[in-house]
């Protein structure tokens, strides 16, 4: 890294202000789910560009919330994007902040905020490691585009409109995707995909109304009838019991395992930040990795039905209400899994559950051969100090497939996450040291991959 000394110098010379800007980004509440402060955070945006970066960004509508884009030329006839979301999630359950969630603080070196981590984060990383090669060199080494999307916590619906209607403000060489962790042990997580994800609503009614609990011996209960269904998806070993849904499901090939085996995983910080003793079916080592990585899954996410508030009511619900999210894996599909739902429902005398697909992403994985994903590797390791995590795919999921099919390029995931950042949840947080490194990374990978440009062209 002796190579970018200069700029990482730089960076740590104006860590104070890149820090205010991640602040001020905080500080403004763009939920998308609840349409408050997208405006605002765009037109942040915007400004920021103007006036940080010295470029003008250009707002793109395609029917949901405006895309913020932006691009400035390199030194190289070679660009890198820069995929974010400025959009974040509610702040609910707000009793248990222990700060104002839009008030970033900064608590034992972590900064507290909804967005620190998803993903304001690691996008005032991008956003500062262009503005550090600036001030260092006065140019940048390749170029690079910005594409921010203001919708991508509630999925994303109008990503693929955009990428086909605006295809030259994703062409590129190489992207950089946003969100990824690092290992309490030090190690970054690199991953090269996403598993997909099927949301469905699942809706079940058994009477006009709720009745008198008295009247349970004789009129139906929408609850029960609805925790009978669900226990016919899937077994006390986790193994998913709808007919067919495994057939989709890519083998485990000699690369997939490589993946696993070379991927640390922190097992004993994951149980103490989740509060557990053991992992489900007390795996661990390889087959609790493969699992958590190329099994596919069926999770209850919600479920709602008769009361739940304070003290007792004695009322038969006529009424049951599910979430369910399916994690999708290569080569699985949304729209087969709907089916494949509705079919095993209806086979098993439960034809009367109405099932709604609220949303559905299809899984991705990028190449791992393309020489940008070793790049990556190599600059988190010299910037880091500890040979990254590379992960085949990420346990999560991201609107990745659409967009990064139709732009053909290599597609990676760094970010400035710990493994108790807490996404979507209260206190969410990243270490300021993570983000002062996370800067340096992309510098890194900016200035790398300049290079391996010209060697190659
Ligand atoms: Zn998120």
């Amino acid at each position: 890294m002796e190579d970018f000394r200069d700029v990482f110098d730089f960076i740590d010379g104006n860590r104070d202000l890149y820090l205010s800007w991640l602040y001020d980004a905080c500080r403004i509440p763009s939920v998308s789910a609840q349409n408050t402060g997208i405006g605002e955070m765009a037109g942040f945006l915007e400004g920021f560009f103007r006036e940080r970066l010295g470029t003008e960004a250009e707002i793109l509508q395609s029917g949901g919330y405006p895309f913020v884009t932006a691009g400035v030329e390199g030194d190289v006839p070679r660009t890198i994007l820069f995929y974010n979301h400025y959009d974040v999630q509610p702040v609910d359950p707000i009793d248990e902040w222990e700060s104002d969630p839009f008030e970033p603080v900064e608590r034992d070196g972590r900064i507290y905020a909804r967005g620190a981590a998803d993903n304001k984060g690691s996008m005032f990383a991008r956003l500062c490691a262009v503005h550090a090669w600036r001030g260092t060199r006065g140019s940048l080494p390749l170029g690079v585009k910005f594409f921010y999307e203001g919708e991508e916590e509630i999925g994303s619906p109008n990503l693929g409109i955009a990428t086909e209607k605006y295809p030259s403000k994703i062409s590129c060489d190489a992207m950089l995707w946003e969100g990824g962790s690092r290992d309490i042990g030090g190690a970054l997580h690199v991953a090269l995909g996403v598993k997909g994800l099927a949301y469905f609503e699942l809706r079940l009614r058994t009477a006009n109304q709720d009745q008198h609990s008295s009247l349970a011996p004789i009129i139906p209960n929408a609850a029960w009838r609805m925790v009978r269904a669900l226990s016919t998806i899937k077994d006390e070993d986790d193994k998913i019991l709808i007919d067919g849904f495994y057939d989709d499901v890519r083998e485990t090939g000699p690369e997939d395992k490589f993946f696993l085996n070379n991927m640390t995983f922190q097992e004993e910080d994951t149980k103490k930040f989740a509060g557990i003793d053991g992992f489900l079916g007390g795996v661990s080592g390889y087959e609790l990795k493969e699992r958590l990585l190329y099994w596919p899954t069926a999770n209850i996410a919600g479920f709602v039905s008769g009361y739940g508030g304070p003290g007792s009511k004695t009322i038969l619900p006529a009424e049951a209400v599910v979430k369910m999210d399916f994690r999708l894996v290569p080569d699985m599909s949304g729209e087969r899994v709907y089916d494949l739902l509705r079919r095993h429902l209806e086979s098993r005398g439960f034809g009367d559950i109405e099932v709604e697909m609220l949303s559905t992403k299809p899984p991705y994985r990028t190449n791992p051969d393309d020489p940008f994903v070793r790049t990556v590797i190599d600059c988190a390791r010299d910037v880091y100090g500890v040979y990254p995590a590379v992960y085949r795919n990420m346990a999560g999921t991201t609107g990745m497939y659409d967009f990064c099919t139709a732009v053909g390029a290599p597609a990676v995931l760094v970010g400035v996450f710990n493994e108790d950042s807490r996404l979507h949840a209260p206190n969410e947080n990243i270490f300021v040291e993570d983000y002062i490194l996370g800067i340096k990374m992309v510098a890194a990978v900016m200035g790398r991959y300049a290079l391996q440009g010209r060697d190659s062209g």
